[in-house]
């Protein structure tokens, strides 16, 4: 079996997202690989995006082949396809004219969804006419030789010499480009996606939503490949859509949509497999980035707990085997010291410290290790979380002074966000004001993040207070063995 990457960077550039300056709006039109990185660091706007991605898939087991669309489009690779499309020009105007009536809107269920399908390049070549007349449909269009855009109307083609003359609208140039030899431009998506399949000989594609209803992509390249290119279409699963939650703060490249990389920042790599293997994939969901994701860390402990069961086995502990490993590349990195993410993250929080700190306090309430590597990769994760998604509001402050007796504060409390706490105490000594998180006392009875539910008011916040409960709110003067 072959896995095929398909990057469709000879695609052209859109739109400007969010926080891109507004001049790269000079680019649209041309191909994602030709569009400068705004950020500097890659070759390319294409090259930009698809280096976490690539980094990502292979952190989460992911083997394939990688294929550019523009290395094979301008390598001449698919000449010889380009121009049977070509020649078969009536045909597919046919079939693209037929589903056209067909058409079917997608359900849009909430705005990140309308979003991505705003995005989406399944409907494209309906708005773009590439000529005037008989080649107003033209399945093939150049970019232009000049400035690099395809803002190109097609004037003329001789199906003799394959020459194709056409003009740009940005740049008013006029030229001929030979289909046969020249290379500068591709198929329009929905002629170049089957002729894909055929090219490759494609068994198994899934696809988006908006590439599956009536009138869409799928739905129309099925009946051109088999009409145009003389090959059956792949074996196909839609997948619905995944959107984010629990962003409040957010350092993603661009537009502040989270990426793979970014949930793995967070997420070990079979959590995040496993947020998909467990579902459907014609099931919605989020991968929030919030609360939500210390009870997910306690969902997976427990079913690694299970599936460590023989006796237990179904089709949740199957899943759990699918996210954590792959034939090829065997089983993806866990902690070899299970410590709750909710511990981690609470003592990263409060201590605001290194990695050794943070090791040194859980192997003092009661998880012990050998050694920091020994939490990883969790231990990064905790602190990644708690830095770059926790909302600097929502994690403590470490007063260097005791807090002045009888103004017992807290950051609910008193308001004055200087809320201090400590989380471990020695492990004889469990305090009658506090008891020790149920998480931490079950898998270790020594263990003693306190947590005492945050006193009184809770302020209008965004927070839901799920994480209160996991974090300790003791003031530093009824604690002892404060490090600090
Ligand atoms: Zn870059
Ligand atoms: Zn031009």
């Amino acid at each position: 079996m072959r896995h095929l990457h398909s990057w469709d960077d000879f695609d052209r550039f859109r739109k400007v997202p969010a926080g891109v300056d507004p001049a790269w709006a000079e680019h649209i039109g041309r191909p994602l690989s030709a569009v400068p990185d705004p950020w500097e660091c890659h070759d390319s706007w294409a090259e930009h995006f698809k280096a976490p991605l690539r980094a990502a898939l292979a952190e989460m087991g992911i083997e394939m082949e990688e294929v550019s669309q523009t290395e094979q489009y301008r390598a001449g690779a698919y000449t010889e396809q380009v121009l049977h499309a070509i020649r078969h020009r009536d045909v597919i105007e046919e079939v693209l004219a037929k589903h056209r009536t067909k058409k079917a809107d997608t359900v849009v269920e909430n705005e990140q969804e309308a979003a991505a399908l705003a995005d989406s390049v399944a409907d494209e070549d309906e708005e773009a006419q590439t000529g005037t007349g008989s080649l107003a449909r033209f399945p093939y269009k150049p970019y232009c030789r000049q400035c690099g855009r395809d803002t190109v109307e097609v004037t003329a083609y001789d199906d003799d010499s394959t020459d194709l003359s056409y003009t740009c609208a940005s740049c008013d140039f006029t030229g001929v480009t030979n289909v046969a030899t020249q290379h500068e431009g591709k198929l329009v998506w929905k002629v170049d996606w089957p002729m894909r399949w055929s090219f490759e000989g494609v068994d198994f594609e899934p696809g988006g939503l908006d590439h599956s209803t009536p009138g869409s992509s799928y739905t129309v390249g099925k009946e051109l490949v088999k009409r145009v290119f003389d090959f059956r279409a792949p074996s196909y699963v839609a997948y619905a859509f995944v959107g984010f939650a629990g962003v409040q703060k957010m350092s993603s490249s661009a537009g502040g949509v989270p990426t793979a990389a970014d949930a793995l920042k967070i997420l070990e790599a079979p959590i995040l497999r496993w947020l998909y293997a467990r579902r459907q994939p014609k099931q919605a969901f989020n991968i929030d980035f919030g609360v939500e994701v210390v009870r997910l860390y306690d969902e997976w402990d427990a079913l690694g707990r299970k599936a460590a069961d023989p006796d237990r086995h179904d089709a949740q502990t199957l899943a759990f085997e699918r996210a954590s490993a792959t034939a090829t590349a065997g089983t993806l990195p866990t902690p070899a010291v299970v410590v709750p993410f909710r511990v981690l993250s609470s003592v990263a929080d409060v201590t605001a410290g290194s990695a050794e700190l943070i090791s040194r306090t859980v192997g003092h309430v009661g998880y012990e290790h050998a050694s920091v590597d020994d939490l990883e990769p969790r231990l990064t994760r905790a602190m990644s979380w708690m830095a770059d998604f926790v909302p600097a509001e929502d994690r403590t402050t470490v007063r260097t002074a005791p807090t002045p007796s009888g103004s017992r504060r807290s950051r609910n409390g008193s308001g004055s966000g200087s809320a201090c706490c400590w989380t471990a105490c020695p492990p004889s000594s469990t305090s009658s004001r506090s008891r020790p998180s149920s998480t931490a006392s079950r898998s270790s009875p020594t263990a003693c993040l306190w947590t005492q539910t945050p006193p009184t008011r809770s302020r209008p916040t965004r927070r839901p207070s799920s994480r209160c409960s996991t974090t300790c709110w003791s003031t530093p003067t009824a604690v002892p063995g404060c490090p600090r």
